[in-house]
C-alpha cells in the first residue's frame, strides 16, 4: 500500500474483498467525487511513426481527490467496478472526452481522434449503446472521431452480444480498438467478426523487445494488424531503441513516455497546435 496518510482507500488493494461497510463507503465516496466534479482525464497522444505527427490521444481517468491528490485508476477503478459506480463514471468519461473533442474543434485545430477505455460492466449495460450515441450527438461529432478500447477477453465474454452492439455503434462511425492485444483470451475466428479499426500492442510487449521471442510475437502482431487494414499501436514506448525496431517492423503509431506522459487538457491543447497533422 501506498503511505498516503489516514485514508481509507489505502486499506483497499487489488484483488483483496476491503470489509462490506468499507466497500460501502468507498462507493459513496465514489459518487460523491462524480457530484463535485473531482474527476479529470488526462490525454496521451499516439505519435506516426513515420511523420512524428499527433494522430490520436488516449483519455485515462484521473482523481483529484481532496486529501490524497492525484490517483490514478489502480487507485479506484477496481471498486469502481466491483460497485456498478464505473457505468455513471463511464458516462462521465463519454461525454468529458467528447466536450474535449468539441473544445479543439472549436478552436480550430486538427481533427483528432480520441480514445476512451470501457470497463466490463459499461459494456455490459444495457444503455451502453445509448449513452455513446448521445456523447456523440449532444456534441455534434463526427462518429469517426471517436474510438472505444475493449480488451479482447471483454469482446469474447458476451460474444453475440456484443457483437451487435458494437455493430450498432460502427454503424455510427465510431471506432473500436482492442486494448492489451496479446494478454487475453481471444479467437482470432471471432476477432475478425467484430468492426475492429485499431490493434493496440500491450506494453509488456514492447518493453521486453530485446528478447528474440517477443520481438517474433510483435512482428507477427504487427504483420496481422497491417494484413487486416488495422491502424498498430506499441503501447508503453520508453526508449529511443525500442522505437528503432517498431520502426523497422512497420508499426504505425506508438504511444509511451518516449513521447509523451498523458497530459492534461490544457497541455494536449497546446501540443496539438504545435505537432498535430497539417
Ligand atoms: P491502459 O488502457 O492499458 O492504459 C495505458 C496505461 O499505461 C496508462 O496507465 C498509462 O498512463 C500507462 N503508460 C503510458 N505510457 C507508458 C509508458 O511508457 N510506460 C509505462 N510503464 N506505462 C505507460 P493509467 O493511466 O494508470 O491507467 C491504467 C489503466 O486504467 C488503463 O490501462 C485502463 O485499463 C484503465 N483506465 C484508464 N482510464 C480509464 C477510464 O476512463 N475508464 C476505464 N474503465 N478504465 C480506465
Ligand atoms: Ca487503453
Ligand atoms: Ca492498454
Ligand atoms: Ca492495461
Amino acid at each position: 500500500a501506498k503511505s498516503h496518510g489516514r485514508s481509507r482507500l489505502q486499506f483497499w488493494e487489488p484483488g483483496m474483498q476491503a470489509p462490506y461497510s468499507e466497500r460501502m463507503q468507498i462507493e459513496a465516496d465514489l459518487r460523491r467525487a462524480l457530484a463535485r466534479n473531482e474527476f479529470v482525464l488526462f490525454y496521451q497522444p499516439q505519435v506516426d511513426t513515420v511523420s512524428g505527427e499527433v494522430r490520436g490521444f488516449e483519455a485515462l481517468l484521473r482523481w483529484w481527490h481532496p486529501q490524497r491528490g492525484l490517483l490514478t485508476p489502480a487507485d479506484f477503478i477496481p471498486v469502481a467496478e466491483e460497485s456498478g459506480v464505473i457505468v455513471p463514471i463511464g458516462d462521465w468519461v463519454l461525454r468529458e472526452a467528447s466536450a474535449q473533442l468539441a473544445e479543439w474543434r472549436k478552436a480550430d485545430l486538427p481533427a483528432m481522434r480520441l480514445s476512451v477505455n470501457i470497463s466490463a460492466r459499461q459494456l455490459e449495460s444495457p444503455d451502453f449503446v445509448d449513452s455513446v450515441m448521445r456523447a456523440v450527438q449532444v456534441y455534434a461529432l463526427d462518429g469517426r472521431q471517436l474510438e472505444l478500447e475493449i480488451t479482447e477477453s471483454l469482446l469474447m465474454r458476451d460474444f453475440e452480444a456484443n457483437a451487435i452492439k458494437l455493430g450498432r455503434l460502427s454503424a455510427a462511425g465510431i471506432r473500436l480498438a482492442i486494448d492489451d492485444f496479446g494478454t487475453g483470451y481471444s479467437s482470432f475466428k471471432y476477432l475478425s467478426r467484430f468492426p475492429i479499426h485499431t490493434l493496440k500492442i500491450d506494453q509488456s510487449f514492447v518493453q521486453d523487445l530485446d528478447r528474440e521471442e517477443n520481438l517474433s510475437i510483435v512482428n507477427a502482431m504487427i504483420a496481422m494488424g497491417r494484413g487486416m487494414n488495422l491502424t498498430v499501436i506499441a503501447e508503453g514506448v520508453e526508449t529511443e531503441s525500442q522505437l528503432a525496431r517498431l520502426q523497422q517492423m512497420q508499426c504505425h503509431e506508438i504511444q509511451g513516455h518516449y513521447c509523451s506522459p498523458p497530459l492534461s487538457g490544457h497541455a494536449a491543447t497546446v501540443m496539438l497546435g504545435q505537432h498535430g497533422p497539417g
